[in-house]
């Protein structure tokens, strides 16, 4: 059976993504942090599409629990995709930040990411392949106000993408001689209707809706449908990207 994990799989675009990759026969394993209520629900939703569904608790932003959470992994079978979506926001203007609106959020969307793609790298590695992707966001490149600590953390997946995908690939030149496929790209999403974006969507939506080509803000599965074919067999020549998911976000 080849699994899944999506952090950050309880609502959302996790959620999503974990639905997706239920139905392109992946086993998946919906981590998330404090609602069981909602999780259980996720994981009911893909169980509906045929899967086995488990949830998985666990502080991405901790490095033990990351590491607990892959031991119970291993349990369902050998990890194929890995999907980096747990994130948070702490919109504020950085002279009325305390240090905690920073590191908050860069223990999740930064430290959470690179704690499990060790652990995921590992596994992969092992087996000699293994998609990975990664959730930025329009704010890397196109931060709002108060993003700052959001935008650096986004910024910082990105390159880190990149960076993973060149060591996975020299490392297969380097030390190997059997070929070894493990691609890592990065989805950055525009504005998608979720909890993250309610805030947002309540002060000025019409505003927000001027910025998009499309005239309408994304829905998760609209993001969910990149992030399965990235995880797919038919993304086998793409590796070290950033894909936008945004609509034409800011395009005129
Ligand atoms: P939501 O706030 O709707 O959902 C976030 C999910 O992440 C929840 O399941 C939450 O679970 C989980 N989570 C948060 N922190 C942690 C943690 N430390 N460890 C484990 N799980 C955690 O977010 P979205 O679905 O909107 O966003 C998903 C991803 O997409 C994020 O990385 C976000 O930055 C990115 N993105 C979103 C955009 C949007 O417009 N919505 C735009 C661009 C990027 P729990 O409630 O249990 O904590």
């Amino acid at each position: 059976m080849t699994v899944a994990l999506v952090t950050g799989a309880s609502r959302g675009i996790g959620r999503a993504i974990a639905i997706e990759l239920g139905r392109r026969g992946f086993a998946v394993a919906l981590n998330y942090r404090a609602d069981d209520a909602a999780a259980a629900e996720a994981v009911a939703a893909v169980a509906a599409t045929g899967a086995v569904a488990r949830a998985l608790r666990a502080d991405v932003g901790d490095p033990a629990a990351v590491a607990a959470m892959f031991a119970e992994l291993d349990a369902l079978g050998p990890l194929s995709a890995l999907v980096c979506n747990a994130g948070v926001t702490r919109d504020t203007l950085l002279g009325a930040s305390t240090p905690a609106d920073f590191s908050d959020v860069i223990a999740t969307n930064l430290y959470g990411v690179v704690a499990c793609c060790r652990e995921a790298t590992r596994r992969m590695m092992a087996r000699r392949a293994g998609a990975i992707v990664t959730l930025s966001s329009v704010a890397a490149r196109q931060p709002g106000r108060g993003q700052s600590n959001y935008a650096a953390s986004k910024g910082a997946v990105e390159a880190f993408t990149r960076a993973l995908a060149v060591e996975l690939a020299t490392r297969a030149l380097a030390v190997e001689l059997a070929p070894r496929s493990i691609r890592v790209n990065a989805v950055a999403p525009g504005i998608i209707d979720t909890a993250m974006t309610a805030e947002l969507q309540a002060i000025a939506p019409d505003e927000l809706v001027k910025r998009i080509l499309v005239r309408r803000l994304g829905r998760p599965d609209e993001v969910a449908k990149v992030v399965g074919f990235l995880c797919s067999a038919d993304a086998s020549y793409m590796t070290g990207q950033v894909w936008n998911v945004d609509g034409g976000f800011k395009l005129e």
